[in-house]
């Protein structure tokens, strides 16, 4: 399969739609049989005039296009636009703005957020990798802004999403490196940090047998005997060995870079994104640009996001979405 090596191939590459095809084709249906991603039958016919296929199944919804069943499903923005707004969020090291994509790709700067946002999701973790195992640390950051100067509305949602209406906290779990294995981070927005908090995201991440490393937050929340677990003394004057959290203290540093440095003003509620975002590019970083676009948009499959669902419609928030 031929793919793009560069952004500005990229961007170019995808202006044709037969690229575009011949691209989704491979993702899809690598095997060059198209399945009705609806009921999964082959008795599929291409209509070319509207790019759909048609169904013969008994089932409403007969046509199906390269977007049924994906992320960009419903989305009337066309594949010229959506791949290469791919390519750019997957590979930019620090993140892109809905700014930045507006201009590169000629669309309206709120057409842009919500394409990314709806890639951040394909970029989501869904643990396919496994359970983290082996040598493992666990950590929270605090990230957020003032809410001081905001609209009473908006200032008591934003405070639901984080703790004492001020920051939001993220709950960082990195697995080292190992003779097989790169490291790997998985990081998540987390309601506060009490034990049965911590204690049930850890048990859904870290396999059984692991070692813990945390900071000395960790003795509130202390483990149970599924783990080993270390605690890192902050006040000591040495680091002991193996027991330190600085593997995703790094991780730290490149989200908040990510998020300081483009994307402006992420609330607590669009925040989960923006780490799901940063720990793709950190999991998939030693590969060239173009493996990690096909990984990317292999995770396009299956998910869907409707626009209620993105700015919290569905939840009674106003349209109070500030884009970044
Ligand atoms: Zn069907």
């Amino acid at each position: 399969m031929e793919t793009p090596d560069s952004l500005q191939e990229a961007i170019i590459w995808f202006r044709e739609f037969e690229n575009c095809r011949q691209f989704m084709m491979y993702l899809r249906w690598p095997d060059g049989k198209v399945l009705c991603p609806r009921c999964g039958s082959d008795r599929v016919f291409y209509i070319e005039k509207e790019r759909v296929w048609k169904c013969y199944g008994k089932h409403d919804h007969a046509k199906f296009s390269l977007k049924t069943g994906t992320v960009f499903e419903d989305s009337p923005i066309a594949l010229e636009k959506w791949l290469p707004a791919a390519w750019l969020i997957m590979n930019c090291k620090n993140g892109i703005s809905s700014y930045e994509v507006a201009r590169a790709l000629g669309v309206t700067q709120k057409t842009a957020w919500f394409m990314l946002q709806r890639i951040r999701l394909a970029l989501q973790d869904d643990l396919t990798g496994g359970m983290l195992n082996g040598e493992v640390e666990v950590d929270e950051t605090f990230i957020g802004g003032k809410v001081r100067n905001m609209h009473k509305d908006r200032k008591r949602k934003v405070q639901q999403h984080s703790q004492k209406g001020e920051k939001a906290i993220v709950l960082g779990i990195l697995e080292r490196a190992s003779d097989t294995k790169h490291k790997r981070v998985r990081a998540t927005v987390i309601p506060d940090r009490k034990r049965n908090t911590m204690q049930t995201e850890i048990a859904g991440t870290i396999a059984k047998g692991a070692k813990v490393y945390s900071d000395e937050w960790g003795n509130m929340w202390r483990m149970d005997e599924n783990y080993e677990h270390g605690i890192v003394d902050h006040l000591a004057t040495y680091v002991d060995g193996q027991i330190h959290t600085q593997g995703i203290e790094n991780f730290w540093s490149l989200l908040k870079r990510s998020l300081g440095g483009t994307y402006i003003s992420v609330e607590p509620f669009h925040l989960f994104r923006y780490v799901d975002e940063q720990s793709f590019r950190f999991n998939n970083r030693k590969m060239t640009d173009a493996e990690r676009f096909v990984i990317g948009m292999k995770q396009i499959q299956g998910k869907r996001l409707t626009f209620d669902e993105l700015t919290g419609k569905t939840e009674g928030r106003s349209s109070d979405t500030r884009p970044s």
